[in-house]
C-alpha cells in the first residue's frame, strides 16, 4: 500500500506525553480559581479522557459554569505544558525527525489544546513540514468534537487533500477516529504503551515511527 498523505497524534507520537503531577497541578489549580475544593472523582473527571457528560454533572454539582470552568481549564493545561516544552521536559522522539522525510503532505490532529500544539511546532521548528494541524480550541463544543469523533481527522484529510492517507496515533481513540473516518491508522506501541491494550485492531501496529517511510 502506498498512501499520499499522513496525519499524525502529538503527544505520544511526536512528542512525549506530558507529566501527569504537572497536568494535575494545572486541574487543582483550576478548581483553586473557582474557589472549588475538588474530590478525587472531580479531578479524575477534568484531568483526561473528558467526557461533555462528565463536566457537565460535576459543573452542576458545585454549581459551576462548564463554558467558563473548561476555558479556564484548558487555559492552565496550555500555560503547564508550553513551559514544559520551553524547559525541555517534553522533548520530541528522536524517529519523529521522519516528518522532514516523508515527501508527502503532512497533518496533525491533537486533542491536546491547539495553542499547544502551536508552540511545540514553533519550539522544534517543525511548521514548515505540516500542511495543516488541529488542536482543540478551550470550549465545550470542542470536547464534543475531539478524537474518537472523527471531526478534526476529516478536516486534515480535507486539508491534506486525499482520502488514501494514515493517521498515527497512541491510543484506541486514534485507531477509532482514523476508521471512523474512513482512513487505515497504525498503532504506534512505544515504550509508555508496553501494557496498553486494545479492543479495536489497527491497520498496523509499529513501535517505531520508521517504518512510515516504505509506506508513502
Ligand atoms: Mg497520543
Amino acid at each position: 500500500m502506498s498512501y499520499e498523505a499522513v496525519v499524525f497524534d502529538n503527544d505520544g507520537v511526536l512528542v512525549e506525553i506530558t507529566d501527569w503531577d504537572v497536568l494535575r497541578g494545572a486541574a487543582r489549580d483550576t478548581f483553586a480559581s473557582f474557589d472549588v475544593d475538588p474530590s478525587d472523582e472531580d479531578l479524575a473527571t477534568v484531568l483526561s479522557s473528558v467526557t461533555v457528560d462528565g463536566l457537565e454533572a460535576m459543573c452542576a454539582r458545585h454549581g459551576l459554569d462548564p463554558e467558563a470552568f473548561w476555558h479556564e481549564r484548558d487555559t492552565n493545561y496550555t500555560t503547564v505544558q508550553q513551559r514544559e516544552v520551553v524547559e525541555g521536559r517534553k522533548p520530541m522522539y528522536d524517529d519523529a525527525s521522519v516528518v522532514r522525510d516523508l515527501d508527502v503532505p503532512l497533518g496533525i490532529v491533537s486533542s491536546n489544546q491547539h495553542a499547544t500544539i502551536e508552540r511545540i511546532l514553533d519550539h522544534y521548528d517543525l511548521r514548515e513540514h505540516f500542511v495543516t494541524y488541529y488542536g482543540r480550541q478551550p470550549t465545550v463544543e470542542d470536547v464534543r468534537r475531539k478524537k474518537p469523533h472523527p471531526h478534526f481527522v476529516e478536516r486534515a484529510l480535507e486539508d491534506v487533500g486525499t482520502t488514501n492517507a494514515l493517521y498515527v496515533g497512541d491510543s484506541e481513540t486514534d485507531v477509532e477516529a482514523a476508521h471512523a473516518a474512513g482512513v487505515d491508522s497504525v498503532f504506534l506501541r512505544r515504550e509508555h504503551r508496553a501494557d496498553y491494550s486494545l479492543s479495536v485492531e489497527p491497520t498496523y501496529e509499529f513501535e517505531t515511527l520508521d517504518p512510515l517511510v516504505d509506506l508513502v
